[in-house]
């Protein structure tokens, strides 16, 4: 590994010493090249679906005396539209979170609740590959922190539970208290990540398989998000994987009031 120094020199008196100043900018010139990624991986990923829309515009034009080419056209410019649309929304979120560590107003946020419309919000896609999405553990339980970032990442880590299973399969999302903390986790029997990509999912833009996942309507930036969600709570996210057979995500996020208690429901669960 390489290390970055600046030196700083300057004269100290009139006797002819100088102060030597030496800084490590490894860290700084890391950060920087960090960043430089980021900026190109956003360009490219940005390119990509405005290349795709400005084409397909040119095939309807070609193909105006044919409406169902027309129409299956439109379509496509629809899908690559909507991705667009997932890719910036992603990208505010990112930079939100990213930028105001930490939560502003944190509050109590029932976690029943939040797992409840992150099931309402995933059912969708859920149905159409016949996933049951089922959700247990301890109810009742709240944690200090930010409703919509809370409901953000458990949205995202389900989403992808059901984006990178097969049909007919189950999606767990379970609560525990422990300790100062509650975990919630969202497992699945999907595909399951290989063993060298664990440490790497968290990283923005990194995707096991890039097609898989831009066929699944994948921004790329889904753990990222969840990532900087559990850091502004003083929280962290694990992951459990095993190709094949499926994955476990379990956030784990400072109870509120100090100590994982649970209340009794305010609004009757489903
Ligand atoms: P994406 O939009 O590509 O899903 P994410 O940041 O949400 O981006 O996830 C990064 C990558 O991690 C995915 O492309 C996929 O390869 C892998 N991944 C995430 N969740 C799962 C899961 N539940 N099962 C298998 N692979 C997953």
């Amino acid at each position: 590994e390489t290390t970055n120094f600046a030196v700083r020199v300057a004269p100290l008196g009139s006797h002819g010493q100088v102060l030597v100043l030496a800084e490590d900018q490894t860290e700084r010139v890391r950060v920087e090249a960090v960043r430089r990624d980021f900026v190109a991986n956003v360009s490219h990923e940005l390119k990509t679906p405005v290349g795709a829309l400005s084409l397909l515009a040119e095939t309807i034009q070609d193909a105006a005396d044919d409406p169902e080419a027309v129409t299956r056209f439109a379509g496509r410019m629809q899908h690559e539209a909507a991705r667009l649309t997932y890719l910036v929304q992603d990208l505010i979120t990112l930079s939100r979170i990213q930028g105001a560590e930490p939560i502003p107003t944190p509050g109590q946020v029932s976690i029943d609740e939040a797992i409840h419309d992150a099931i309402d919000h995933c059912n969708t896609k859920a149905v159409a590959k016949d996933i049951t999405l089922v959700s247990g553990g301890t109810e009742g339980l709240r944690i200090w922190g930010d409703d919509e970032l809370l409901l953000t990442a458990l949205r995202n880590l389900i989403d992808n539970a059901v984006a990178y299973s097969p049909e007919h399969t189950r999606v767990v999302v379970s609560v525990r208290p422990a300790g100062d903390s509650v975990e919630i986790s969202v497992s699945d029997q999907g595909i399951g990540i290989p063993e060298e990509s664990l440490e790497r999912i968290f990283e923005r833009f990194f995707r096991v398989d890039a097609a898989r996942s831009r066929a699944t309507g994948g921004t790329g930036l889904g753990l990222a998000i969840v990532k900087h969600v559990a850091a502004a709570h003083a929280g962290e996210v694990s992951v459990w994987s095993k190709e094949g057979s499926g994955s476990t995500f379990t956030l784990r996020l400072p109870a509120f009031g100090g100590t994982a208690v649970p209340v009794p429901p305010s609004i009757p669960l489903e």
